[in-house]
Parts: structure tokens; sequence; C-alpha cells
């Protein structure tokens, strides 16, 4: 069963005055839809505020719809080219279920639908041209919306461009919708799946988001040799939590997912009651650093306003320079120092 309205919701929950009072607007793009696996987690208060809509969205004025500038970064209605070497092309706005999160709901949810062929074959002439371009991040919506065929034919268009991109595939449908991951599916991708790697970019917040069934579909992936790497959005009482979040980077390492990132919200309009001020996203960044491994921790990032790009954010280290002398604090508080000439 999936959830599309408040009525159908208030006949699983009981909602709250705030939850009860969001409206859908357009200044406001994103619409309320809850899938079915959502639905099975939603007693979660993790999952329930990322899925469940609240007024807040509503009375936000911080912020714009398109922070990041990808519209003067667009090449096409789909591409976009940020960055020299890699570039993120919208395969659909679609999602089995819609993160009250969202930094594109700009585009997210609005009916645009899959990438057209034209759209398609646009693109991968841009691709062909510009062989600066290393990686394609095959995004969204959710990539996984497509159906096999759709994917097959997005897949082969591109690959017949060009061969040597290493394609980032794009998902949250193993938390939203994990019976997505058929054996059809993966006899699709296995067919691609050679010249550069495919790498599966997924998007676990919670660690109660890696069920069972997310597990079964991730076997897949691993069975086709394809590496696993997780970008987490740090949302405020969600998983702002030390406990939460070493818990989550655990579980994934568990299941083969390298932490990549942990995002600092972007400042979207409608998602000001989802963020976690910076002092106290730094201030959790030194505290996982002590409990993690290199290999477990994701780097804190932003992606700086009007387009400014991704910077990494980590509590400083470095205490002072001399013109040859660097000093530094270690994790625990004492200083050291290393020079600058030998
Ligand atoms: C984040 C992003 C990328 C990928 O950046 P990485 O730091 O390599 O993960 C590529 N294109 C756009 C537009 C992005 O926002
Ligand atoms: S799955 Fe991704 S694109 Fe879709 S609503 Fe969630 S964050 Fe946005």
């Amino acid at each position: 069963m999936t959830i599309t309205s408040l009525d159908e919701l208030k006949s699983h929950l009981n909602l709250t005055e705030k939850e009860l009072h969001w409206e859908e607007k357009a200044e406001n793009t994103l619409p309320l839809l809850i899938s079915q696996n959502i639905l099975s987690l939603i007693d979660n208060p993790s999952i329930r505020r990322q899925f469940v809509p609240s007024e807040e969205e509503n009375i936000d004025t911080i912020g714009n719809l398109d922070p990041l500038k990808e519209e003067d970064n667009s090449v096409s209605s789909r591409l976009i080219h940020r960055y020299p070497n890699r570039a993120a092309f919208l395969t659909t706005d679609r999602c089995f279920a819609y993160c009250r999160h969202c930094f594109r709901r700009r585009f997210t949810g609005t009916m645009t639908g899959p990438a057209s062929e034209a759209e398609i074959a646009e693109a991968a002439a841009y691709l062909k041209e510009h062989k600066e371009i290393k990686e394609v991040l095959l995004t969204g919506g959710d990539l996984m919306t497509l159906s096999d065929e759709k994917l097959d034919y997005l897949l082969h268009s591109f690959k017949s461009a060009r061969e040597d991109i290493i394609y980032r595939l794009c998902t949250r449908a193993l938390v939203s919708s994990p019976e997505r991951f058929t054996p059809e599916f993966f006899k699709m991708l296995e067919k691609h799946n050679h010249h550069a790697p495919f790498f599966l970019m997924t998007q676990f917040n919670h660690a109660i988001e890696i069920t069972e069934k997310a597990i079964d579909a991730l076997i897949g992936f691993v069975k086709l040799g394809i590496p696993m790497m997780n970008q987490c959005v740090l949302l405020r009482g969600v998983n702002d939590t030390l406990d939460q979040q070493i818990e989550l980077c655990n579980k994934l390492m568990y299941n083969r997912i390298k932490p990549y990132y942990l995002f600092q919200g972007d400042l979207v309009k409608g998602t000001a009651h989802l963020r976690v001020p910076l002092s106290k996203g730094l201030a959790l960044e030194k505290e996982m650093r002590k409990h993690l491994s290199g290999l477990s921790m994701p780097q804190y990032t932003i992606d700086l306003p009007s387009g400014g790009g991704k910077v990494i954010l980590t509590e400083n280290y470095l205490v002072s320079r001399d013109r040859n002398l660097w000093t530094f604090k270690t994790p625990d508080g004492e200083e050291r120092s290393y020079p600058e000439d030998f």
C-alpha cells in the first residue's frame, strides 16, 4: 500500500497538530508519498520525521529552491556539469517515497517524468564531446523508479557514447522499495557491467533503514563486484546523536558499504527544521572520529550556498604556523610540532 495524502495517513498514524496543518503548495513542491516499506517502519521517530510532512515546511522562509545553483550549471535539461571531471544526470523526478529533506525539491516530484529518448541522446552526445568527464552520477529523483527496459536503454545509450565513464548508481530504493531489486534487474545490469565499473551510492540515514530486505538486495550488487558507498544527510531529530551515527556507520561497514559523505543540510526552502547547526555538526564529527575507524568514518561535507561546491568540514587540528614550524593539537588535546623544511 502506498500513501499519497494526509487523509490516508490518518488511518495509520495519530498525526500531530504540526503534521495535520501541512499544506502541499506550489512554493514547496515536494508531494506526500510514503511507500509500503517506509510505512512498515513509520513507528520509528527517525523514519517518521523523514517522510511525514509538517507545517514547518510551509513556514520556512530561509533559503530558496536551488541553493546549489544547479540550474545555472545545467548543460542540457537533465545534465548538470558543475565540476570539470564529473557530471550528474537527472534520470527522473520520481521516487518511491519523498524525503522531506530533499535538496532537489525544485525538480523532485514535479511530474516531469523519466528522461525522454531525446534527452538521453542529448546527454550522451555531450558526454561524447566532453572527454574530461570521467564519472557520471545517475540520479534524480530515484534511478530505480525507471523500468528495467528504460534503464537498459539509458545504460546502452550512455555506454555506446563513452565506454570509459564510471557510472554511480544513486538510489534510495534500498530503503523505500527494496523489492525493486529483482533478479531480472540484476540480469539487466550485468549486461552493462563491463569496461568502467559501476559504483552503488546509497542513502541510508539511520541504522533501522538497513533492513533484511535491503541487505538481500545489496548482495546482488556484491555478487556483481560493484563497490558500495553511502551518502547520509545529517538531520535534526533523525540521526544527529553520536550513538545513532556510530550504529549507522558500523552497520554500513558490516554490509560492505563505505560511509562516504555525511552531508550538512543545504539551505533549501522548507527544510530548516531538519537542519543541524554547524557547531553541533562539527562537535559530532570530532566525536565520531574518536569512535570510528578511518574506513568507517564519513567525510562531513557542506555544499556551499550559491553553487560554491562541496567543502569538507572537520575539527581544526592546526594550532599555529610559524615560518618553519607547524603546531597541531592531538585528538587528546596535547600539542605536537612538525617542521616546514628539513
Ligand atoms: C556532489 C556532486 C557531484 C559529485 O561530487 P563528489 O564529491 O565527487 O562525490 C557531481 N556533480 C554534482 C552536480 C554534485 O552536486
Ligand atoms: S530519494 Fe533522493 S531525490 Fe528522492 S526525495 Fe529522497 S532525497 Fe530527494
